[in-house]
């Protein structure tokens, strides 16, 4: 695939079939022809900012106390 020139991809209606496009809206895309409507899915990248965002340091574990025991 060549990365420098993908533009967004045309989907095909999977009800009317190869030809028919369903039209894209912000958050899903519709049939015009038989009111077909899918949902766009959360992209990975925005998944990944929000695993990023969590704090990744660990608790240090005291291992002291227990050796005291
Ligand atoms: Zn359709």
């Amino acid at each position: 695939m060549d990365a420098g020139t993908l533009k967004r991809e045309r989907r095909f209606c999977p009800r009317c079939g190869p030809g028919v496009f369903l039209a894209e809206h912000a958050d899903r895309y519709t049939c015009g022809r038989c009111r077909y409507t899918e949902f766009k899915k959360k992209t990975s990248q925005e998944e990944g900012q929000i695993a990023a965002a969590k704090p990744s340091r660990a608790k240090p574990v005291k291992k002291k106390e227990a050796k005291a025991a």
